[in-house]
C-alpha cells in the first residue's frame, strides 16, 4: 500500500478566488454568505484534487479565510481587549485589517517564508476560551463529501512562540491555560469519528529554541496524546531539522513526526532514535517550498536512505511543508516555453508526484501510464541540466572577473556632499515608491500584454498617471518625490520581466497576507541585463518637476528570496548576477541624472536562515551582493533602501554593514519601541521609520502622526530622520493615500514650525 501526506493545501484557488470574494465583500459589494460559498466550493475542489491524485492523508482546517494563525487566536478566544466589542466576521477581519478606531493587529513573516500571520498579542491576563467551531464544520464539511482527514492545527507552544507579550510577561506563562484549551477541542474532535489524526504544526522546533521551552514539549505532548484514547496525534515540522524536539518528542505518546528532509538534512541524523521509539515517520522529500519537478530517482534514493533506519511500514511519504508556499497549478500556463515546463511542478502536480513517489517506494504495481511519467521525469531533469537555456559563458566571465565590490567613499564624506547637493535639512518627506494601482492601470497592462492597445497608447496612460502622481505630491508638498510605479505589476517581476535567466507564469500566485498573492518569477538561468530598466520612466517623472525624484529598484537579495531559484547553483552565485545587473541599472540611472535611488531589500530578512549556526553565511552573501549592485554610485548619488519589517534587534550590525545612505523601514506598527536599537548601536545613517502603517485602509490623522513624530525624535535626532509610510501604497486606494499623505505632510509642518 502506497502511504502518501500533505501537510497542507494552498487556499486562495486556482483562479485567486478567495481573493476576489473577500475583496469584493470588504468593499461591500458582496455581503459574507457569498464569502462563505465560494470558501466551500474551494475547499471542496480542494480535497477533490487530492482525491483524486491519491493522497491518502487528507487535511482539514488547513483552509484559512485570512490567516490560520488568525483563526487560532479566535478558536482560542485570546481577542485583544480592543476588538471585544465585535463578533463574527467582523471581529475576524478587523484584527486582520483594522478600522477607523481599531488599529489591525501587527503582522509578520512565517519563519522564513513570504507568507505573514497575524501576530498574537498576550498578555498575563489574556483568558483563554474555545471559541471557534471553524474545525468541527470544516471536518464534516469533508466527511460529507466521504473524506476522512485529518485535522491540522498550529501546535501550541509555536502558537504561544510566535505571540508577542503586551505587557512583558513570559508568553510561555499561559502554557497551560492554552494546553488546556486544545485539551477541550480535542473532546470535541474525538467526538466525530472513531479515530482521528490531529497534526500539530510546531515550526518553532526548527529554530535554536532555548531549553525552557525545550522543557515544554514533553510534558505538553504527553498531555495532548495521552488523555484521549482515539486521537493520533501528529506533531510537523519544517523549514529546517528540529532534531532537539525530535529526540524528546521520541519519548512522548504521540503517534507520528513530521520531519522536512528537503530543508532539515540533518533530520538524518536521528533516524535511529525514531526508528527505536516505534514512532511513525512521516518523511518529507517532496519540496513544499520550490517549483522544480522532483527527480524521482534522487527521492527514491532519499527514501531508501531513511528506510534503512526506519521500518518501512512505520514510513510515511510526504510534502516538506505545507504546500500553501507553491503556485496552484501548471495547468494554465500556456506561455512558458514547453522545455522549461518540463522542469516544473506546482502544488496539483507535487500531489501527483508525492503520490507517484510513494507508490514506487512501497512496491506498488504502476500502470502504463504511471511508468511513462516516471521515465519522462528521469528524462525531463536530464534535460534540464544539460539545456543551452541555462548558461550564458559572457556573465560568468564578467562575475569572475569582477574588481569593484562595493561603494569608494565612506559614508560620512558622501552624507555631507549628498545634503548639500539635495538641499534638505531634517524630517525629509517622502514615499516608499508605488502609488495606488488603480483598476485603469491594471487594464492598462492587460491590454498591452493582450496586444489590444500599442506601446505608445500604453505608455500614454502611464504618463499620464505619472504626470497625476507628481503633481499630486507636489501639491501636498512632498520634498523627495516618486514616479509611483504604475508600470510594475510587481517590484520582483517587472525586474525579473527584463532580465535573462528568468521566466514568467500566467498564473502562478502565492499566498502572501490575507487576500494578497504575488507571483514570484522562476529564475532558471544565468542573468543577465540587455537594457535598461527603468531610466525611462524615472527620467519622465524628473522632467516633469523641479524637486527630486527618487529612483526606484528592488535589490539583488530581495528578487532573489521572492523567486523561485534555479536550485543547481548556490543561491549566493544567483544572487551575484542579480546584484551586478542592478548595479549596472543604477550606474545608468545615475549617468541620467537620478541621483537619489532607491534599492529596495524588502525581502532581505526573509532570507535568513532559521538556525544561528547558518546566519553568518548568509548575511556575508547578502551584504556582499547588496554592496556589490550599488558599487557604482558616486559620492553625490544618494542610496536609499527599504525594508518591509521591523524587528532589527538581531541584525542592526548587518543593516549597517550594507551601508545605504537612507533606509525606510516598518516600524508604524509598534511606535518607537523597534527604533531603539537605532540609537543603542549609534546606527549612523539616515533612516525614514515609516509613521504609519499602510497594511490597513485606515486614514491616520494629523494628531496621531504629530505624536508619532515626536516618539519618533525621542529616539533620534531629527536629523538623521525622514518621514515617510512604512510601506508602498500600490496596495491602497487614492482617497485614503491622499489623505494620509496630506496629513503626513501637515504633521511634519506642526512639528517643524515648532523648532522654528
Ligand atoms: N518600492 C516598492 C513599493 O513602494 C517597495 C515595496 C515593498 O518594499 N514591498 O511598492
Ligand atoms: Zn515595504
Amino acid at each position: 500500500m502506497q502511504k502518501s501526506y500533505v501537510i497542507g493545501f494552498p487556499r486562495i484557488g486556482e483562479k485567486r478566488e478567495l481573493k476576489k470574494v473577500l475583496e469584493k465583500y470588504w468593499s461591500k459589494q458582496s455581503d459574507f454568505n457569498e464569502v462563505k460559498y465560494v470558501a466551500r466550493q474551494l475547499k471542496r475542489r480542494h480535497w477533490n484534487y487530492q482525491k483524486q491524485a491519491n493522497i491518502s492523508f487528507i487535511s482539514s482546517n488547513d483552509f484559512s479565510l485570512y490567516d490560520n494563525v488568525l483563526d487560532t487566536t479566535i478558536l482560542l478566544g485570546a481577542i485583544p481587549k480592543r476588538f471585544e466589542h465585535l463578533k463574527d466576521e467582523e471581529l475576524y477581519f478587523t484584527m486582520a485589517r483594522g478600522n477607523d478606531s481599531c488599529p489591525a493587529m501587527e503582522m509578520t513573516k512565517w519563519f522564513n517564508t513570504n507568507y505573514h500571520y497575524i501576530v498574537p498579542e498576550i498578555s498575563k491576563n489574556t483568558t483563554f476560551k474555545l471559541n471557534s467551531k471553524k474545525i468541527i464544520e470544516e471536518y464534516n464539511e469533508a466527511k460529507e463529501l466521504g473524506l476522512k482527514t485529518k485535522i491540522n492545527l498550529i501546535g501550541p507552544i509555536t502558537y504561544l512562540g510566535l505571540s508577542k507579550s503586551i505587557d512583558n510577561s513570559d508568553v510561555f506563562f499561559q502554557i497551560n491555560n492554552v494546553v488546556k484549551i486544545y485539551k477541550e477541542l480535542l473532546e470535541e474532535i474525538s467526538k466525530l469519528d472513531d479515530e482521528i489524526i490531529v497534526q500539530f504544526d510546531e515550526p518553532l522546533f526548527v529554530k535554536d529554541i532555548d531549553t525552557k521551552v525545550l522543557s515544554l514539549i514533553k510534558p505538553v505532548y504527553d498531555e495532548l496524546s495521552n488523555s484521549i484514547s482515539n486521537i493520533k496525534v501528529v506533531v510537523a515540522t519544517y523549514f529546517e531539522h528540529s532534531n532537539e524536539a525530535t529526540k524528546i518528542l521520541v519519548n512522548t505518546s504521540i503517534w507520528a513526526l513530521a520531519l522536512d528532509f528537503i530543508y532539515g538534512e540533518k533530520n538524518l541524523e536521528v533516524l535511529e532514535e525514531i526508528n527505536n521509539s516505534n514512532k511513525t515517520l512521516i518523511a518529507g522529500v517532496i519540496d513544499g517550498r520550490n517549483i522544480w519537478k522532483s527527480d524521482f530517482k534522487k527521492k527514491i534514493d532519499l527514501l531508501e536512505k531513511i528506510s534503512s533506519h526506519i521500518n518501512k511500514d512505520k514510513l510515511i511519504v510526504s510534502t516538506s511543508c505545507s504546500l500553501l508556499h507553491v503556485p496552484f497549478s501548471l495547468k494554465y500556463e500556456d506561455n512558458l516555453a514547453k522545455e522549461i515546463k518540463s522542469w516544473l511542478a506546482f502544488a496539483c502536480e507535487k500531489l501527483n508526484e508525492l503520490s507517484l513517489v510513494s507508490k514506487d517506494f512501497f512496491d506498488v504495481d504502476l500502470n502504463l501510464e504511471e511508468i511513462s511519467t516516471i521515465k519522462r521525469n528521469l528524462e525531463d531533469n536530464i534535460q534540464r541540466k544539460t539545456s543551452s537555456k541555462i548558461h550564458n559563458l559572457e556573465i560568468q566571465n564578467e562575475i569572475k572577473n569582477l574588481k569593484l565590490f562595493e561603494r569608494v567613499d565612506k559614508f560620512k564624506e558622501r552624507i555631507k556632499i549628498q545634503r548639500e547637493f539635495f538641499n534638505y535639512d531634517y524630517l525629509t518627506t517622502t514615499t516608499i515608491g508605488s502609488f495606488p494601482q488603480t483598476p485603469e492601470i491594471r487594464e492598462n497592462r492587460k491590454k498591452f500584454k493582450e496586444n489590444c492597445i500599442s506601446k505608445e497608447e500604453y505608455e500614454k496612460e502611464i504618463k499620464k498617471y505619472i504626470d497625476d502622481c507628481i503633481s499630486f505630491q507636489e501639491e501636498i508638498g512632498l520634498d523627495v518625490l516618486v514616479h509611483g510605479e504604475p508600470e510594475r505589476n510587481d517590484m520582483v517581476e517587472y525586474f525579473g520581466e527584463m532580465l535573462d535567466g528568468f521566466a514568467f507564469t500566467q498564473n502562478a500566485w502565492v499566498q502572501s497576507y490575507g487576500s494578497r498573492c504575488v507571483k514570484p518569477p522562476l529564475i532558471y538561468g544565468d542573468v543577465n541585463r540587455a537594457n535598461p530598466m527603468t531610466v525611462s520612466w524615472i527620467t519622465y517623472a524628473q522632467s516633469k518637476t523641479s524637486k527630486v525624484v527618487k529612483g526606484m529598484l528592488t535589490g539583488p537579495v530581495t528578487i532573489l528570496n521572492w523567486s523561485f531559484v534555479r536550485d543547481d547553483i548556490k543561491r549566493s552565485e544567483v544572487a551575484k548576477q542579480i546584484a551586478l545587473a542592478i548595479a549596472k541599472e543604477v550606474d545608468d540611472l545615475q549617468k541620467a541624472g537620478i541621483k537619489m535611488i532607491q534599492v529596495d531589500e524588502a525581502a532581505f530578512k526573509e532570507g535568513y536562515p532559521l538556525r544561528v549556526e547558518n546566519i553568518k553565511t548568509y548575511e556575508k552573501w547578502a551584504v556582499y551582493n547588496f554592496k556589490l549592485s550599488v558599487s557604482l554610485a558616486a559620492i553625490d548619488t544618494q542610496i536609499h533602501t527599504h525594508m518591509c519589517y521591523s524587528e532589527f534587534n538581531d541584525i542592526i550590525k548587518t543593516i549597517e554593514e550594507m551601508d545605504a545612505d537612507v533606509i525606510s523601514i516598518e516600524t508604524a506598527r509598534s511606535g518607537n519601541r523597534l527604533l531603539k536599537i537605532f540609537k543603542e548601536v549609534a546606527y549612523k545613517q539616515e533612516v525614514g521609520p515609516g509613521i504609519y502603517d499602510i497594511h490597513s485602509p485606515r486614514i491616520p490623522s494629523v494628531d496621531e502622526m504629530v505624536k508619532q513624530i515626536k516618539a519618533l525624535l525621542e529616539v533620534l535626532p531629527k536629523e538623521q530622520l525622514w518621514i515617510n509610510p512604512d510601506c508602498g501604497l500600490k496596495t491602497r486606494k487614492w482617497p485614503e493615500v491622499k489623505q494620509s499623505l496630506k496629513n503626513m505632510v501637515e504633521a511634519v509642518n506642526i512639528i517643524k514650525n515648532k523648532f522654528n
